[in-house]
């Protein structure tokens, strides 16, 4: 007979190690659009040794799992989430690993927020990830996502991703990642990104500055309230936000949500939002696109929990 899931199983069973946790953690403090319920269990721990082991567990007692990183894309449900959240924040080492004439190999876990590679990089004279200054998740989130922006990708710049199944970590080539638009091998696929080798090169480090700034100027307009940054994929003809904003629906509101003024892509909190209001505006965009072009928008971002 099938087993169920447990949730004292899961705490008796984590007790028994050093898995860093807590029980019944609010998850709208850890993600960028502060929305989201409680988990039953919020794991951070602090190895690829204690990030197996956490995974091992929840599946010897049949708990649901999911993995977070910065919490930048996804939408986790009122309801919270009935297993384990494991979060990457104590994954967190960077360093120089390899340098090559004037190519250097970065190498940076999960949990380092890419604000702190590209600084990292900037600090000991490398380029190549300034493109990723600006965006506001994890290095393991950027893997999942193949986070990007200008033209550029994270895929770009990976050279291999040490990744872990639960029972083991393996090195994964940069072909091996399935790296695609706003997707990869990593979500939702049983396997999960540990740390990466990124290549840079050598430069003056004004020149990085430069660039760096250059990128984050481009971002200007975008909106400063509370978002989960783009919901929906361009399609290959049109940007999502345009398709959006033509069918005349930027400020919809619905309770504390809202579909920016600034970049119709964007559904920002401007109060209390629940992740039933963004849900509702989700909604009322697609049927509004659909009905207008026949063109069906798909999320980019997550779900973590149910949702009806
Ligand atoms: C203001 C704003 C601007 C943004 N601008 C951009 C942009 O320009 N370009 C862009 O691409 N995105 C952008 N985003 C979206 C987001 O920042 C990126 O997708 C980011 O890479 C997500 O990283 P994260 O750590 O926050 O991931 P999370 O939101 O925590 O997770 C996203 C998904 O990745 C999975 N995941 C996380 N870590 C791991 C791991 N280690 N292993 C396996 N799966 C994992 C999660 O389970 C989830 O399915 C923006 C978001 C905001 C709020």
């Amino acid at each position: 007979m099938e087993q169920i899931y447990d949730p004292e199983r899961l705490a008796t069973a984590l007790v028994a190690t050093a898995i860093p946790h807590v029980r019944g953690e609010r998850l709208a403090a850890h993600t960028t659009i502060g929305i989201g319920g409680t988990a039953d269990f919020y794991l951070t721990p602090r190895t690829e040794a204690e990030f197996n082991e956490a995974v091992a567990l929840c599946r010897s007692v049949r708990a649901k799992f999911t993995v977070l990183g910065g919490g930048s894309n996804v939408l986790v449900s009122d309801a919270g989430f009935r297993g384990a959240v494991i979060s990457t924040e104590k994954l967190c080492n960077i360093s120089v690993e390899k340098r090559a004439g004037d190519l250097a190999f970065i190498r940076a876990e999960a949990g380092v927020p890419l604000a702190k590679l590209t600084h990292f990089a900037c600090e000991n004279g490398l380029g190549g990830t300034e493109f990723l200054a600006g965006i506001p998740g994890s290095v393991g989130g950027a893997l999942a996502m193949n986070a990007g922006c200008f033209g550029r990708s994270v895929s770009d710049i990976t050279v291999s991703v040490q990744a872990a199944d639960g029972r083991k970590t393996v090195i994964l080539s940069r072909e091996m990642c399935g790296f695609a638009y706003r997707n990869s091998v990593f979500p939702g696929g049983g396997i999960f990104a540990i740390s990466a080798l990124f290549l840079t090169k050598t430069a003056k480090k004004d020149k990085i500055e430069e660039t760096t700034k250059a990128f984050l100027s481009m971002r200007r307009g975008q909106p400063r309230a509370r978002s989960m940054g783009s919901v929906f994929k361009n399609t290959a003809a049109y940007p999502a936000g345009r398709l959006i904003e033509e069918s005349g629906l930027k400020g919809t509101r619905a309770g504390g949500a809202c579909i920016s003024q600034e970049h119709a892509n964007f559904i920002v909190n401007v109060g209390s939002a629940s992740a039933e209001d963004v849900r509702t505006l989700i909604a009322i965009a697609k049927a509004a696109v659909r009905e207008r072009t026949g063109i069906t928008l798909e999320e980019e971002i997550r779900y973590i929990g149910e949702f009806t």
